[in-house]
């Protein structure tokens, strides 16, 4: 009788399990999304001038070739940004210092392409570096790392000084490479506590080099990575005195 109810109980267990996975008649349409509809973007395109895609049409264009508008020199944030504009390509002038963005970003999408002197002179990290910083503190490093040997984490696709690339996509001097950046920003609540990290996913060159990596915080050549409570804030982008040039960039704000 035990054995019997034992049974029973078994069975009324799995009908239950069932009626809960299938709680009504189930059609092909029932797992339909039609709303809402992903808005219409139309996709950039293959351009002789970019090894990557040009903007797509919600993008705001930062770099397209024509001027450097949409820059500043980062000692104040307001005055012309200092690097040279010719044939389409910015050009870092070097000790003439960073350059950022007008605008301030949050999260965003970004694309940027990048190429260090044909002439390979010094080495480690005094080859081609430069660098991207993220809402301007968190960086991205820019640096010829074909064949020049230099710390791990502080190698082209490294945040300088703390998580090492997945591995080393880097082409050779005086080619262009790409980043494709997504980088979601930190949140704060209101004592100044972080809640949520940044957080950001880099392809080099089509190749995965970040994967969702946490920012644990700003990126100093020497000491450890700080937060502190901030906005939103500009793309930065490092004078470290050598002519490393850049073109093509656009950033899709998420
Ligand atoms: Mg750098």
């Amino acid at each position: 009788m035990k054995c019997f109810s034992l049974v029973m109980m078994g069975l009324l267990s799995a009908v239950t399990a069932q009626a809960q996975l299938q709680p009504g008649k189930q059609t092909p349409e029932s797992s339909e999304l039609w709303s809402p509809e992903p808005r219409l973007v139309t996709a950039g395109k293959a351009d002789s001038q970019v090894s990557g895609f040009t903007a797509p049409s919600d993008a705001i264009v930062l770099f397209d070739g024509r001027n450097l508008d949409q820059w500043v020199s980062a000692k104040d944030g307001s005055s012309k940004a200092p690097w040279t504009n010719s044939d389409g390509i910015m050009t870092v002038v070097p000790k003439s210092g960073d350059i950022q963005t007008k605008e301030l970003f949050g999260d965003y999408q970004m694309h940027i392409e990048w190429r260090t002197p044909a002439k390979v002179d010094g080495n480690g990290q005094g080859r081609g570096n430069s660098g991207i910083f993220m809402q301007g503190i968190y960086e991205l490093q820019v640096l010829d790392s074909y064949n020049n040997r230099t710390y791990s984490n502080g190698q082209a696709g490294s945040i300088y000084k703390q998580t090492m690339p997945l591995v080393n996509a880097s082409k050779g001097p005086g080619e262009w490479q790409t980043y494709d950046i997504i980088y979601t920003a930190p949140h704060f609540n209101k004592d100044g506590m972080m809640t949520i990290p940044p957080y950001i996913t880099v392809i080099h060159n089509g190749v995965l080099v970040q994967n969702h990596t946490m920012i644990q915080g700003t990126t100093p050549y020497v000491g450890q990575p700080n937060i502190t409570p901030h906005g939103r804030g500009p793309i930065k982008l490092q004078d470290h005195n050598n002519t490393t040039s850049f073109r093509n960039i656009w950033i899709r704000e998420l």
